[in-house]
């Protein structure tokens, strides 16, 4: 550390001192507030909007510090969309007026947000969506139906990605809003999924109203700032901050450790060698959030979740052998409606149907493996034929 970087760690391990002993660690909301208030909330932000312009580096200090004393963190399982994705987006592409208004309750997760983009025809090729919002006075009034929306049952505010000019090619008649979950012409109906549950849902929106203030970005743009939430996205999926063998593997090691009538030598041949790929992965996500620094990820992002979902999912599949039979009892088939996933405190045959998802979420394998060779390698792209055609007369 230089001597600089010293005074900087010295001045906020006062801040957090400071902030710890002026507020209630018992009021979680008025805590997260009060931290946003003091700059200590994403210290690369800058002042006044829960930052305070240090290098992201430094964000690794505050939390440890914070969580050494106790005090209550953001709630990145129920709030993952708002804090993870829609936070650093609002934060790259809102005006001033946006990030005072928006910034503050996401950190304090009074806005639970849901991201409205995929859409029946449009997923991988996120580009095609078809939900229309056409200018009317002040605002936009928008129609379409989207799918997939994961906690849209408990948002606020939903990240909504539509089409406002049909008369161009597909990626340049995009726009993105942040929109009110409250308004009546939004119907949220759920949708179960493999494991019985029902955390994601359709989402119909019929006349919705949406000012023009809440539009992120520049009418066309939406192409730009929802890349944006893409690239934030697979980082917090694929490369969130977290201790050695506090993911998938973690339950695993742990039955290992505890139960050794269940181990053979083949088996133990397996887990050594899933342990050290989650572990690589683990420091990778480690580095790579290193290098961001204060920048907005870019591609490299891709291979993290490409990763983790393919070792979620062989880790999972482990882990049913290793119980033999009883990692085949999953009989729970009530509808609930999480507002997390919690992967370490189910049994193996819950982690093992919810792993499926993951290479499906937030880009698929196939998907993020064009995004690496095209983006990363350099390759060659795949061939595009809509690229040059307007949307309104592609085929659909
Ligand atoms: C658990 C879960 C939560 C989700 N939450 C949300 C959410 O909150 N908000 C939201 O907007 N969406 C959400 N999604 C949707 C997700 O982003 C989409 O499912 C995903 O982008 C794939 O789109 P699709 O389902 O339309 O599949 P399709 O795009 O139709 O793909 C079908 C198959 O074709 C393959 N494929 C498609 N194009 C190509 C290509 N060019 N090259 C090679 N292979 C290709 C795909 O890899 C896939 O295997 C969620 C999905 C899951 C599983």
């Amino acid at each position: 550390m230089t001597t600089d970087e010293q005074s900087i760690a010295r001045d906020l391990s006062e801040r957090v001192a400071t902030l710890v002993e002026e507020n209630d660690l018992s009021d979680p909301t008025g805590f997260l507030g009060a931290r946003f208030d003091a700059g200590l909330a994403w210290v690369h932000f800058p002042p006044g909007r829960g930052g305070l312009g240090l290098p992201q580096s430094f964000q690794a200090q505050v939390d440890a510090e914070l969580a050494a004393a106790g005090a209550p963190g953001p709630a990145k399982g129920r709030n993952g969309i708002g804090l993870g994705m829609a936070a650093p987006t609002i934060a790259a592409f809102g005006t001033e007026e946006q990030q005072q208004k928006y910034l503050r309750p996401i950190f304090t997760s009074e806005h639970i947000y849901c991201q409205l983009f995929s859409e029946p025809g449009a997923g991988s090729d996120l580009a095609a969506v078809a939900t229309r919002a056409v200018r009317e006075g002040d605002g936009w009034r928008v129609n379409g139906q989207k799918v997939w929306t994961s906690g849209a049952q408990n948002a606020q505010i939903a990240i909504l990605v539509a089409r406002t000019d049909p008369s161009v090619p597909k990626h340049a008649g995009l726009t993105y809003f942040l929109c009110d979950m409250s308004d009546p012409g939004i119907d949220v109906r759920p949708l179960r999924q493999i494991t019985g549950e029902a955390e994601f849902n359709e989402v119909f929106l019929t006349d919705v109203h949406i000012p023009d203030s809440d539009r992120l970005g520049d009418e066309g743009q939406g192409w730009r700032v929802a890349t944006a939430t893409l690239n934030n996205e697979r980082v917090a999926i694929g490369g969130s901050a977290a201790a050695r063998e506090s993911g998938m593997i973690g339950p695993v090691a742990q039955a290992w450790r505890q139960h050794p009538e269940l181990r053979d030598p083949a088996m133990h041949d397996e887990l050594l060698r899933l342990w050290v790929e989650a572990e690589v992965a683990r420091l990778t996500g480690e580095r790579l959030r290193q290098q961001l620094e204060a920048g907005q990820p870019g591609p490299e992002g891709s291979g993290l979740k490409l990763a983790f979902a393919r070792l979620a999912q062989t880790i999972s599949g482990f882990d049913i052998e290793l119980h033999g039979e009883a990692g085949l009892r999953y009989d729970d088939w009530t509808m609930r409606r999480p507002d997390k996933v919690d992967f370490t405190g189910r049994e193996p045959g819950y982690r093992y149907l919810r792993a499926k998802g993951n290479s499906i979420e937030g880009g698929t394998s196939e998907i993020l493996r064009n995004v690496i060779a095209e983006r990363v390698l350099g390759l060659p792209p795949e061939h595009r034929i809509d690229k040059d055609i307007a949307w309104k007369d592609l085929p659909r």
